[in-house]
């Protein structure tokens, strides 16, 4: 992505700009109020000029009551070669983007889950994605092309992508914001009159639970008005059990013993319920919770106090996994709670603590606040990969994240991804079946590495090509095989492929190469050397990699960790790549599929075909997005079983 049109420069739509521009992208700004452009571009998000021609990829960053007109408009101009929106709601817009009977092959739904309560192009921040979801919701008509340039945008904001429905992931916001937002609301209302005296007594758990309720209303009325109806079910099914805990509370000043029972176990029944749902949040990188220890130390409200506790953790070599300030009501002081590893626990102690005398001396009010209980048992349930549901809870965000959750020892998420062992995924199947966008959009949102082996054999193919060796001597192709040096970047969002040091990811696709490919990568000196450099890239990615060829799980990685088949009838396949080559006739595509895959399948050395205990998926009847999250489903059962 060479060039972005941001579209509207509020908070959202300039620290997009930001982070863009910062990676050597020309943002040019857009925006109905030019003075907010004038801002966004003052403050280096790009230029506030339209573009002289069409960009790579218009970002639409207007409230979500506006989107819709906002990219049928740019369309319409014919802006960028793809367009994307961010806003909080996804199935609404589509649907009014497809009332106005608009080509929507190059828009793609996008939602980055991260804010602020501030709002405006002031308020923004190059890094304010960095490590969140951002939801990419590609249908069955989204452009490759513009799936890559939404992978590239996020990879640029530095975010992890999470491939989903746009209807599911409506329900997933509802869920995991709108409803927590307005539940905060109306328990921040109980205070709009409540006595001084009661008001006083504010702790930690009523400002976790009111935080959010601070955020600007109208910016929330647009949010809700446009998700009324999941956010409407769900509130309904609070309402049902606020309704049942106050008929238990009710029960319990009975003074019939059988009724008090009765209502204590409907009281314990509700909160047993939230214990169960607490434990599903994930840590801030969304994974699983794990265990932490809590180690407290009490500080005096003065500056530099702060900075003390992480340069002493930062000399004991304890990696601090989150932290925690609670501030004592009516007094200069607070408690900072650090959360580490059990083991760091001494090691801490024993540069802050009492014995070391180290914190008595530096952290004048404190005391060392022995650490609580610890022992086994307290790794919490690791809820990875449900077919059913596996988003809602991997989006939480601070906004339902309640940061009590934090507090109690052992109960704490972990800042790493710690459960991240490296997984090589092997995905192997003929072409025309969604392998490319499957292995690239799983690799992104798991944050592992990315090889594209076909474009290895069309780049060595493109060498012979340009070099006139003889296509059809195997003797003449099996001599020069090892002459050319090909490199494959392995970044899902940016997967480049190079050859002497030139780029041939363009090249590579041509018609010819295409025509050319099963014959080259048919001799068995060719499959020995990028074999070789496939298994060498597999081993140097540190947190795994997905690889996608043919012959990749019974060849290449036979010890993979997860191996796919991807299939799909002829007809569907025909279909979607005729779609990708532009218009190209879907006949004569259907008949140079079966035409490679015969040769493919045929070859003496390593031909295509599924591994004995590799996992067959038909994607005939299934949307990307649907073949995404069974792969990342099957990775995460992968993973705990590991
Ligand atoms: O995946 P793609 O269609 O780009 O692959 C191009 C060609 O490369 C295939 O038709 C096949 O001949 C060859 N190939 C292979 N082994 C792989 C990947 C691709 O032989 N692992």
């Amino acid at each position: 992505m060479r060039t972005a049109l941001v579209i509207g420069t509020g908070l959202i739509g300039t620290s997009a700009a930001l982070a863009l521009a910062r990676r050597g992208v020309v943002v040019h700004l857009e925006d109905h109020d030019p003075e907010q452009a004038r801002t966004a571009a003052a403050l280096g998000a790009g230029i506030d000029e339209a573009p002289q021609s069409p960009v790579d990829v218009a970002v639409v960053a207007a409230p979500p009551a506006h989107v819709a007109a906002v990219l049928a408009d740019a369309m319409r101009r014919g802006v960028a070669r793809g367009y994307l929106d961010v806003a909080s709601v996804k199935g609404g817009p589509r649907r009014e983007l497809e009332a106005l009977g608009l080509d929507l092959s190059a828009y793609l739904g996008t939602h980055p889950m991260s804010g602020r309560e501030k709002s405006g192009p002031l308020a923004a921040t190059a890094d304010l994605f960095e490590g969140r979801p951002w939801v990419l919701t590609p249908t069955r008509d989204t452009d490759t092309e513009v799936l890559n340039l939404a992978l590239e945008l996020v990879s640029h904001c530095r975010a992890v992508p999470v491939v989903m429905d746009a209807d599911a992931h409506d329900r997933a916001v509802a869920l995991v914001s709108h409803m927590p937002h307005l539940v905060s609301s109306m328990v921040a209302a109980r205070l709009q009159n409540a006595e001084e005296a009661a008001v006083r007594l504010c702790g930690q758990g009523i400002r976790d639970v009111t935080r959010i309720a601070a955020s600007d209303p109208r910016m929330w009325i647009d949010i809700l008005s446009a998700n009324p109806g999941p956010v409407a079910d769900l509130l309904g099914d609070v309402a049902d059990d606020l309704d049942e805990t106050v008929r238990a509370l009710r029960a319990l000043q009975s003074s019939d013993e059988g009724k008090r029972r009765e209502g204590a176990d409907g009281i314990e029944d509700v909160l047993r319920r939230g214990n169960a749902g607490q434990v599903r949040v994930p840590g801030k990188h969304g994974s699983a919770p794990h265990a932490y220890e809590v180690v407290a130390v009490l500080i005096d409200d003065q500056p530099g106090q702060l900075a003390r506790i992480f340069a002493d953790a930062g000399r004991a070599g304890v990696n601090i996994e989150d932290v925690r300030i609670e501030h004592a009501t009516g007094q200069q002081a607070g408690l900072v709670q650090l959360m580490v590893e059990p083991k760091a626990v001494d090691m801490l102690g024993a540069r802050c603590g009492s014995g070391g005398g180290r914190c008595g001396s530096r952290y004048p009010a404190s005391g060392w606040v022995p650490p609580g209980p610890r022992g086994p048992g307290k790794a919490l349930p690791v809820a990875v990969g449900r077919m059913s549901d596996p988003y809602p809870v991997t989006l939480c965000g601070a906004h339902s994240r309640p940061a009590a959750h934090r507090l109690a020892p052992g109960r704490c998420p972990p800042v790493e991804n710690g459960a991240a062992q490296p997984v090589i995924v092997a995905i192997d199947g003929p072409s025309g079946t969604g392998k490319s966008s499957t292995s690239k959009a799983v690799a992104a949102q798991l944050g592992l590495s990315y090889l594209d082996t076909g474009a290895q054999y069309r780049a060595i193919t493109w060498w012979m090509v340009s070099n006139g060796i003889d296509i059809e001597d195997p003797t003449a192709i099996a001599a020069v095989a090892g002459k050319p040096e090909i490199v494959s970047g392995t970044d899902p969002a940016d997967p480049t492929i190079t050859v002497d040091g030139t780029d041939v990811a363009g090249p590579i696709r041509t018609q010819e190469v295409t025509s050319k490919v099963s014959a080259v990568s048919a001799v068995p000196e060719v499959r020995a050397r990028i074999t070789e450099l496939q298994r060498s890239l597999a081993a140097s990615a540190e947190r795994g990699i997905v690889v996608e060829g043919r012959d990749i799980g019974t060849t290449v990685l036979p010890d993979a960790d997860l191996k796919i088949f991807l299939t799909a009838s002829p007809e569907a396949r025909a279909a979607r790549r005729s779609g990708e080559l532009k218009g190209a006739d879907v006949q004569s595509t259907r008949e140079a599929l079966i035409k490679r895959d015969a040769a493919d399948s045929s070859r003496k050395t390593s031909p295509l075909a599924k591994a004995d205990d590799a996992v067959e998926v038909d994607t005939t009847e299934l949307t990307l997005t649907q073949v995404i999250e069974c792969v990342v489903t099957l990775v995460g059962e992968k993973r705990a079983a590991k």
